[in-house]
């Protein structure tokens, strides 16, 4: 190894603990100059080679003030979550070790790890021992997976080959979906083929939960999709009333549970997901509530052939099996992501992951609280993590929402809710503290009395 290699990994080292340790202060939405700044990326390709160190001091000049601090703790948009250092510390040894992990014969590290992150995730979660688990960069992409392996299977068991004759003349498969469906379950339906004719979509209650009476009688030829933990709300579908009666007409059930789904990992939110262990396949993301670093998810299915089927890529150049994550992913070159979620399970063990969830779980419970006491609008139970928010007047939330983007000190995200505005929080990142809430409740209510941030 060259002296310029150890020089250039040691200063991208340097400039990211720089980073890391000014995570907690710096602009959670960056300044306006720092994002005009970003127009020196915006250049001809060299025609000569550049320093490398030229590079790198490039990206952190210009890159990291425009970044959004979403690795830091005043960060509540989406459900994003930051990274554990001991799982970006996990990654950072990944780069040096830089393995295509399809399957075994590339890399037996990569395989072995994975092989048992993919047992202590299924264990975490309470889902069948012998599922199978695929580690995908999202849960778009798991979603994909999954329902590409739902429709393979329904279709195999009506007697249809679909390797052999294609969806040309296939007996139709339905789906059935939630209206809080997220666009990720609807973006994979549509790559796979699925026109809106072939989705029913059911009315949610108040808390954007499906309304059991309103799930139709569905047959062997359905896939039924539903969610752990709905984008507003944090809200669980009705498992156990839904589940068992889709099952035994012979469709297939598929959860949605990109960040709830790590409720089965907490005491106290378990019971929220009561019957969810008895679906087919689930898809949760390490990137989000796991706080793993991007991009980490897990496509998750009760039979292991049936996602194998689907996305199997043995050849004879390249052969594997049906634990081979070639097999059960959409990519055959890929970094074993899984190494990340071995780590962070690892490290936290059954005991600080329900710490962990536990307590976004009660932050989200004082935010609440602090919020409604300041006079603000609390739309949803909060049973999970999401507060769900509006003011008196649609202006005052509106304005409320880009006072406090626009400050630099927090940043969440507006949606509309029943038709109108509201700003959801999520309380996601290991990194925030009691008292990050309530800066940010006080904030808020400085801006609700029209105060300056
Ligand atoms: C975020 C989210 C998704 C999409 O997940 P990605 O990992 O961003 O692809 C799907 N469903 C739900 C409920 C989500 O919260």
């Amino acid at each position: 190894m060259s002296e310029h290699e150890v020089h250039l990994l040691a200063d991208a080292d340097i400039r990211a603990l720089a980073y890391i340790a000014g995570v907690d202060s710096r602009r959670v939405f960056p300044s306006k100059e720092a994002i005009d700044g970003l127009a020196v990326f915006d250049a001809r390709m060299p025609d000569r080679e550049s320093p490398p160190l030229r590079t790198v001091a490039l990206l952190d000049e210009f890159g990291s003030p425009a970044t959004v601090a979403s690795n830091g703790p005043n960060y509540f948009g989406f459900v994003v979550g930051s990274a554990l250092p001991v799982a970006a510390a996990a990654e950072r040894l990944m780069l040096a070790w830089d393995q295509g992990a399809a399957m075994a014969l590339t890399s037996p590290a990569g395989a072995a790890i994975e092989a048992t992150a993919a047992r202590w995730v299924v264990d975490a979660l309470g889902l069948p021992s012998d599922s199978a688990v695929g580690f995908g960069t999202s849960a778009t992409s798991c979603s994909l997976t999954c329902l590409s392996a739902a429709r393979r299977a329904l279709l195999k068991r009506a007697g249809w080959d679909l390797e052999a004759h294609g969806l040309t003349g296939a007996p139709r498969v339905r789906v059935v979906v939630s209206q809080t469906a997220h666009v990720a379950i609807h973006k994979g339906l549509r790559i796979l083929g699925f026109g809106r004719d072939d989705v029913i979509t059911v009315p949610v209650d108040d808390n954007g939960r499906m309304d059991p009476a309103c799930v139709p009688v569905v047959d062997a030829l359905t896939i039924v999709c539903l969610q752990a933990g709905e984008v507003n709300t944090g809200e669980f579908d009705d498992f156990a009333a839904i589940i068992p009666p889709a099952q035994a007409n012979g469709a297939w059930v598929h959860v949605d549970g990109a960040f709830g789904l790590w409720a089965r990992s907490t005491v106290g939110a378990r019971h929220l997901t009561q019957g969810v262990e008895a679906a087919d396949s689930w898809v949760t993301d390490g990137h989000k509530w796991l706080n793993t670093p991007y991009d980490s998810a897990m496509a998750i299915c009760r039979r292991r052939e049936d996602l194998a089927g689907a996305m199997t890529s043995d050849a004879a150049y390249a052969p594997g099996s049906d634990h081979s994550q070639k097999n059960l992913t959409l990519d055959f070159s890929r970094r074993p992501r899984g190494i990340a979620v071995w780590a962070a399970l690892h490290s936290l063990g059954r005991a600080g992951l329900d710490e962990m969830f536990s307590r976004n779980i009660a932050q989200a419970a004082h935010a609440a609280r602090r919020l409604r006491e300041a006079g603000f609008s609390v739309l949803n139970r909060v049973v999970l993590n999401q507060v769900l928010v509006r003011c008196d007047t649609d202006e005052t939330t509106r304005s409320v929402v880009s006072a406090a983007q626009a400050s630099g000190i927090v940043w969440f995200g507006a949606t509309v809710w029943q038709g109108r505005p509201a700003f959801r929080l999520s309380f996601s990142s290991w990194r925030t503290t009691l008292s990050d809430v309530d800066a940010l409740c006080d904030l808020l209510a400085r801006l609700h009395r029209q105060e300056p941030a």
